[in-house]
């Protein structure tokens, strides 16, 4: 592959004309958006201007008081009543809705996240409406998802998810709980509220029963009201560890069902026998995309020695050619990181990963003089100890490691408090099933990257988390099986 070649881009920005962003949104409780009971509201901001889009309610646990009381109430009165394909026609017309509004949506989260309009419009929407559609089919069918037992639901959902992929959480988090029976209490990220907002309108219009989906905005605090509280059966986090460890100790001893998502550091494995143009354009996909705010970017590369300097030399001239920037320009390959605080931690961890030792690598890309900016970075003579190597970073920086043996790799793949993903680039099928069964992981992807569906499980290990997403699997942490 050659990349010396400047193909030059014109702007090719998408159009927000016909977006509408109320000034000011409530919370979204037994089909209405009401107003937070202590009145006071917080600005979310665009990351790439560092302009003020909206300002929403900030949640206490009186709000959510509310949320849950409503969502009890159309629990016992209306979801559970009703026939399951009656519930199913409902998570259907979600499912429509959201792809008759895909570009509204796209252009939003794109808005309000940072990340590059090419992959809300092609990945985050579509696979959001497709969690719909595939959740929605299963609705009158938990006799055959489960044979020989009777699925019944466990009651009220709160669910608490982060800012990198806001409406797809929602969506992996509302539509195997309504298809299982269960009502929901969801509370979005501080930073990234709009997309679930506007999922709260299509719900209202779509006539879902008043209370059977609740959305209450805030911050953590408004996180922790929703764990504690007493009225809840069942609680779904996707997010940092940190945070999963205290909702963990929270609810030891309650009788609350708990799946927890939590952060991750992949191993992405290349051998020298893997078809390396492609296994470069991996790499890129794997860090890379939505700026590397991914749990399951593949973070930590292990490179087999005989190909190392040949995949970093490529590597890095396919760095040169990434578009940083407007992330509503079409051509966009890396848009704005989502908060000033998530720049900062990033900056304070490249930093460290300097002071250790490593040599930093970074293009030579324009990048705006406003909003959060970071460019796409690659360490090489880091060691196994280092910060960069073991914590997650959460941004576009990828550390390089290289490796002699297939037991030396799996060994080092493995050194890690996490166990969410991986990949394995190779031309060998034996060595694919080797390294994918021994790598302690939840996915482990071969000869690509990042790739979703939602009947396929997603889900860790070890600090990674517990619990399954997406799937059949995903419906068993929703009901109660007799
Ligand atoms: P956080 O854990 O900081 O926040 C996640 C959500 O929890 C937010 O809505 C947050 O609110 C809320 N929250 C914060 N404190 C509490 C608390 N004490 N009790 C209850 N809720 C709380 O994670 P980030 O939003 O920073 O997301 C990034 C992390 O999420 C990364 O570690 C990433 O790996 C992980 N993640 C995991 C995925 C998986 O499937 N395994 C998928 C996507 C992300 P607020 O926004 O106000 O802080």
């Amino acid at each position: 592959m050659k990349f010396n070649t400047s193909w030059q881009y014109d702007p090719s920005p998408e159009s927000i004309d016909h977006i509408v962003i109320d000034k000011e949104y409530g919370h979204f409780i037994n089909g209405k958006f009401t107003k937070p009971v202590k009145g006071k509201y917080f600005a979310t901001v665009n990351p790439a201007r560092e302009t003020v889009l909206s300002h929403v309610a900030d949640g206490t646990a009186e709000d959510v008081d509310k949320a849950v009381k409503a969502a009890r109430t159309a629990y016992d009165k209306t979801w559970s009543k009703m026939p399951a394909s009656e519930r199913g026609k409902y998570i259907y017309r979600i499912a429509r809705m959201i792809q008759e509004r895909a570009r509204e949506l796209s252009i939003i989260e794109s808005l309000d996240g940072g990340k590059p309009i090419r992959e809300s419009r092609d990945i985050d929407v579509p696979l959001a409406a497709a969690h719909f559609f595939y959740y929605a089919g299963w609705a009158d069918k938990l006799d055959y998802a489960f044979p020989g037992r009777k699925a019944k639901p466990l009651g009220v959902a709160g669910q608490i998810i982060p800012w990198n992929f806001p409406l797809l959480m929602a969506a992996w988090k509302i539509a195997p709980a309504l298809a299982a029976g269960n009502t929901v209490v969801l509370k979005p990220a501080e930073t990234t509220p709009l997309t679930a907002l506007k999922l709260a309108e299509i719900i209202r219009d779509c006539d879902l029963p008043p209370g059977v989906v609740n959305i209450v905005t805030g911050a953590g605090t408004a996180g922790a009201s929703l764990v504690n509280h007493p009225g809840i059966d069942k609680v779904a986090f996707t997010g940092s560890t940190d945070v999963g460890k205290i909702i963990q100790k929270a609810l030891a001893g309650t009788n609350k069902k708990y799946t927890l998502e939590l952060g991750g550091k992949a191993a992405n494995i290349i051998f020298e026998d893997a078809a390396i143009d492609q296994a470069v354009e991996g790499i890129i996909n794997g860090i890379f995309f939505n700026q590397g705010h991914v749990c399951c970017a593949g973070s930590r590369l292990f490179v087999q020695e005989g190909v190392a300097n040949n995949v970093i030399r490529k590597l890095k001239d396919r760095m040169e050619t990434l578009i940083v920037g407007d992330p509503l320009d079409k051509n966009t390959d890396i848009g704005a990181i989502n908060s000033k605080d998530q720049l900062n931690k990033i900056k304070a961890l490249v930093k460290i990963g300097v002071n250790e030792g490593g040599q930093m690598y970074q293009p030579n890309c324009a990048i705006p003089s406003k909003g959060y900016w970071f460019r796409p970075t690659l360490f090489t003579d880091v060691a196994q100890s280092s910060k960069i190597v073991q914590e997650e970073i959460f941004g576009p920086v990828l550390a390089i490691q290289t490796f002699r043996t297939v037991e030396e790799v799996i060994e080092k793949a493995n050194n890690t408090p996490y166990g969410l993903s991986g990949g394995v680039w190779t031309d060998k099928g034996s060595k694919v099933f080797k390294v994918s069964s021994k790598i302690k992981a939840g996915v482990v992807w071969a000869n690509t990257y990042n790739k979703f569906d939602p009947t396929s499980p997603f889900g860790g290990f070890k600090e990674s988390g517990m619990g399954r997403e997406g799937g059949l699997h995903g419906l068993y942490p929703y009901v109660k099986l007799a």
